[in-house]
C-alpha cells in the first residue's frame, strides 16, 4: 500500500528535499496535493513530475495540471495518510489544526505551529489520536532516541553555533546580511538561517521540544556542537545518554518523518565513519552574544502568549534585517523590547493568538523606525 501524502510548502527548502526523498521511494508514496507560494514555475514542474490530484498556490491562475484546492481543503481530505507541513510562518498553524481534527498524521517542519500554539495543538493531537512527527533534525534525533518518555530526565539539543560562533559581539553587531546568511553547516531558507545566526532558531527549538516531548524547560539543555554530527541527545534517569548521529543532511530527518515508523535506504548519506570524523567538540553557548536563546527560554517559562510575542517580534525583525532596515542585534533588541511591554494572556485561543501576533508585528515595525 502506498502512503498518501500532501506537502504544504513543496517549493521551499524542506519541501524540495522531501520530493527528492519521495522520488527515491516512488513505490512507497502517492502524492495527493502540493502547495507553493509565489514560485509557480517550480510548482508547475513539480506537478508535471509528481502528478498530484490537487495543488494550491497564491497565484493559482498560473498553475496547470492539478485541481485547485485551498490549504484547508487539502488538510480536511481524509485520503491523506500524512501531511508534511513545510510552510514557513504562521500560515502553517490553521491547516495543521484542520488536519489534526480530520485525524491525519502530521510531519511537522513548521516551527510556528508549536511556538505559537503548542498548548492547543499537542492536547488536540492527543484527543484525535494524531501523531505529530517532528522533521527538524534535533527533534527528529530526540524522537529516535526516546523509547519511554517517562524514563527520560533531560533533553540535550545541539546547536552548530552558526556563522558567528567564533566572532566577537562587536563583529556580530555590525554583520552584513551576507555574513548572517553564510551558515557553515546547513543550507536552509533565509529566515531560519538568520535565526541560526542569532541562535533564536535554537530558542524556538527549545520551545518546540518542550511541547513535543512534554518536558519542563529546566530539563532542556542546549549545547554548542560545531560539527553538527550529534543531532541531539537524551539523558535517562539513570544517567545513560543516548544520542543520534549522522552527517548533516536534512534528507534523513525528512525521510524518517514521512516513512515513520519504517526505515528505508532512500537517500542514504555516505556511510558514517567515526575515524574520519575524528573529533566532536562541545561547548556551552555564550549567553551574552546569543541573548536570543535566553529570551526564548524566558518566553517559554512565562507560558501563555509570551512565545507568540517572541515569535512575532523576531520574525518581523528578521524580515526588516533582510531588507537592510535594521542591524542584526536590533532583532534581539526588538524581541526584548516587545517582551518587556507585553501583557501576557494565559491560555489564549487561536483567534487571540492571531490578534496578538498581528499587534506585536505592528508595534515592532513602529520600533524599527527608531533604530
Ligand atoms: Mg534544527
Amino acid at each position: 500500500m502506498k502512503r498518501k501524502i500532501s506537502i504544504l510548502g513543496s517549493t521551499g527548502s524542506i519541501g524540495r528535499q522531501a520530493l527528492e526523498v519521495i522520488e527515491k521511494l516512488n513505490d512507497k508514496f502517492e502524492i495527493i496535493a502540493l502547495t507553493g507560494g509565489s514560485n509557480t514555475e517550480l510548482l508547475n514542474e513539480q506537478i508535471k513530475k509528481f502528478s498530484p490530484k490537487y495543488a494550491y498556490a497564491a497565484n493559482y491562475k498560473d498553475i496547470t495540471g492539478a485541481e485547485y484546492a485551498t490549504l484547508e481543503e487539502i488538510c480536511s481530505n481524509k485520503e491523506n495518510d500524512i501531511i508534511l507541513v513545510a510552510v514557513s510562518g504562521r500560515i502553517g498553524l490553521k491547516p495543521t489544526i484542520t488536519a489534526i481534527k480530520n485525524g491525519i498524521n502530521i510531519a511537522l517542519a513548521n516551527k510556528e505551529t508549536l511556538v505559537m500554539a503548542g498548548d492547543i495543538v499537542m492536547p488536540m493531537a492527543k484527543e484525535y489520536g494524531v501523531k505529530i512527527i517532528p522533521v527538524d533534525s534535533e527533534h527528529c534525533a530526540i524522537h529516535q532516541c526516546i523509547k519511554d518518555i517517562a524514563q527520560v530526565d533531560k533533553l540535550i539539543i545541539t546547536a552548530s553555533g552558526g556563522p558567528f560562533l567564533h566572532k566577537t559581539i562587536d563583529e556580530m553587531k555590525n554583520a552584513t546580511v551576507d555574513q548572517a546568511l553564510a551558515h557553515p553547516r546547513w543550507n536552509m531558507g533565509k529566515k531560519i538561517t538568520v535565526d541560526s545566526a542569532t541562535l533564536m532558531n535554537k530558542g524556538l527549538e527549545v520551545i518546540e521540544a518542550h511541547h513535543l516531548f512534554n518536558m519542563p524547560y529546566d530539563k532542556i539543555e542546549v549545547v554548542v556542537h560545531p560539527q553538527s554530527i550529534v543531532h541531539s541527545a537524551i539523558e535517562y534517569v539513570d544517567g545513560s545518554v543516548i544520542a543520534q548521529l549522522g552527517l548533516p543532511s536534512m534528507h534523513i530527518p525528512i525521510q524518517y518523518a514521512i516513512t515513520y515508523p519504517d526505515r528505508f535506504e532512500g537517500i542514504k548519506s555516505k556511510s558514517f565513519s567515526f575515524s574520519q570524523i575524528a573529533r566532536l567538540d562541545f561547548e556551552e553557548p555564550d549567553w551574552d552574544k546569543f541573548k536570543a536563546l535566553k529570551l526564548a527560554y524566558d518566553a517559554g517559562k512565562t507560558e501563555g502568549s509570551a512565545t507568540v510575542c517572541l515569535n512575532a517580534a523576531n520574525e518581523e525583525a528578521v524580515f526588516a534585517f533582510l531588507k537592510g532596515k535594521i542591524k542584526l542585534f536590533d532583532i534581539i533588541n526588538t524581541v526584548e523590547a516587545m517582551m518587556e511591554k507585553h501583557d501576557v494572556v494565559k491560555n489564549p485561543s487561536i483567534e487571540e493568538i492571531f490578534c496578538i501576533d498581528e499587534e506585536i508585528r505592528a508595534k515592532s515595525r513602529e520600533l524599527f523606525l527608531k533604530f
